[in-house]
């Protein structure tokens, strides 16, 4: 198995495995808070974690992320979506909860 992703939010990480899964690729979320020693590890250690299950996918998986994550280098202020009022990460380019495209 390969971390491919972690995020800040479980949303998102849910929505990157159910990407990954319509693209044939067998991949699940971890949550890093139930790895153990959280409280001891920074915020970021404890955020859920997408990984693939097959090592070879890991190549494909990042790329299909990328593809999906991606945003000018300008654009780091995450958005609030006007479909449903969902915070999102600048990262997204579409709300991964009611599938409205960014504008
Ligand atoms: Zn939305």
């Amino acid at each position: 198995m390969k971390r491919v992703y972690s995020a800040s939010d479980i949303g998102a990480a849910g929505f990157i495995q159910g990407v990954l899964e319509n693209e044939g690729i067998q991949a699940l979320v971890k949550h890093g808070l139930l790895s153990g020693a959280a409280g001891e590890l920074p915020p970021t250690e404890c955020w859920p974690e997408v990984w693939v299950m097959e090592d070879e996918d890991e190549t494909r998986a990042r790329e299909i992320i990328e593809a999906v994550t991606a945003s000018g280098p300008e654009d780091v202020t995450g958005w609030t979506c006007p479909g449903c009022g969902e915070s999102l990460e600048a990262a997204f380019t579409q709300c991964w909860n009611c599938g409205r495209e960014r504008n």
